[in-house]
């Protein structure tokens, strides 16, 4: 379902950059219905590095995902897709840039993060939201940043996401604003860089560098959920989802530092019922930042009770792909549990030091 599609032969040769086309906004066209993903990328792409100092940047070589999509439209399975062009790439490049439509690309980045662990160089994920070669468009900025950082010796060897001057890691990276180019955010993690003149990599702690996990994963559907709490929520909602005998994990989204609602006792009932039944419940705070603190408010601590995992500050985009893809590595029962609670790849502060 990929083709290779080479930029310029003799560049090939000595292309320091895998770069990785899925579609998304970067890629797209107006249409009559709204953005499409459009043809002709790889000129499209050339052109633009061209009019934007691309000569200065470092030489890459193009792979196209067939057809590219829309993120929204995007499946787990495309993750495996994408590991096997990385492990296709991966000792010809010192670095690999990923094109991602912005919808979906927090979920991709840390899928990546859980899939492939242990990184010996830079796998960059950007997109834009503007299309490359309209007005104003951030894609020039975005790719340039996104290739500086994945040829910089110095860059973290993670999975991590470069948008409008800023590098994040992956997994603690959300979308954050839907119309401002400043989309993304890491509202519990420092962020790993930042442009301005000059490219600033912070000193944050390094995760430990290694040989990538190139396996596939066996994703499955209907396997992870995420139930948010609000006020009416609907007992007879709830129990038609605990009830799914495919569920084997659920994203609990609750108020504040971890509190769900009551309900009469029939939440917990019924959350008790299924984490015995072998569900994984992870809680995790609505909140924009912050941490779950089970416990703090009586209304949180019946979750211990209920065997609960209390999510600490993962986002939900980290929570709910490192399930699936635990799940898919054929993880059950306290050793899934107890992998939900450690961090495994930067995507958690560890209970101890919050
Ligand atoms: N719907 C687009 C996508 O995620 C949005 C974007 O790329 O900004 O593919």
């Amino acid at each position: 379902m990929f083709t290779s599609l080479f930029h310029d032969s003799r560049r090939l040769a000595m292309s320091r950059l895998l770069i990785l086309y899925t579609g998304g906004t970067i890629g797209m066209r107006p249409s009559p219905a709204g953005y499409v993903p459009g043809e002709g990328f790889a000129e499209r792409l050339a052109a633009q590095l061209a009019a934007h100092g691309g000569e200065a940047l470092p030489s890459y070589r193009l792979v196209e995902m067939a057809p590219a999509i829309d993120s929204a439209n995007l499946e787990p399975p495309t993750w495996n897709r994408l590991v096997e062009v990385l492990a296709r790439h991966w000792d010809d490049h010192d670095g690999v840039v990923i094109l991602h439509g912005t919808d979906t690309l927090a979920y991709t980045a840390s899928a990546l993060s859980f899939m492939l662990g242990t990184l010996d160089k830079p796998v960059v994920l950007t997109g834009a939201q503007i299309p490359l070669g309209q007005p104003r468009s951030d894609a020039p900025g975005n790719l340039a940043l996104a290739m500086q950082v994945a040829a910089h010796p110095a860059a973290p060897r993670e999975v991590c996401i470069a948008f409008h001057d800023r590098l994040l890691r992956g997994n603690r990276a959300r979308k954050v604003d839907s119309l401002a180019m400043a989309a993304f955010d890491s509202p519990n993690a420092p962020w790993l860089g930042e442009a301005g003149i000059e490219l600033r990599l912070e000193q944050v702690p390094t995760l430990p560098e290694g040989t990538p996990d190139f396996s596939s994963v066996a994703f499955e559907a209907d396997r992870v959920g995420v139930l948010h709490c609000h006020p009416g929520m609907s007992p007879r909602l709830v129990e038609t989802m605990l009830e799914d005998s495919r569920l084997q994990g659920l994203v609990l989204l609750t108020y504040g530092a971890g509190n769900p609602p009551g309900l009469e006792g029939h939440l917990m009932e019924r959350l008790q019922r299924a984490t015995e039944s072998g569900l994984v419940v992870v809680n995790l705070t609505q909140c924009h930042r912050g941490s779950v603190r089970q416990g703090a408010y009586a209304s949180g601590a019946t979750l211990n009770e209920a065997g609960v995992i209390a999510g600490q500050d993962l986002t939900p985009e980290a929570a709910l792909t490192k399930l699936q893809v635990l799940l898919g590595r054929g993880l059950r029962g306290m050793t899934l549990r107890e992998a939900m609670a450690t961090p495994l790849r930067g995507e958690m502060t560890a209970p101890a030091a919050i």
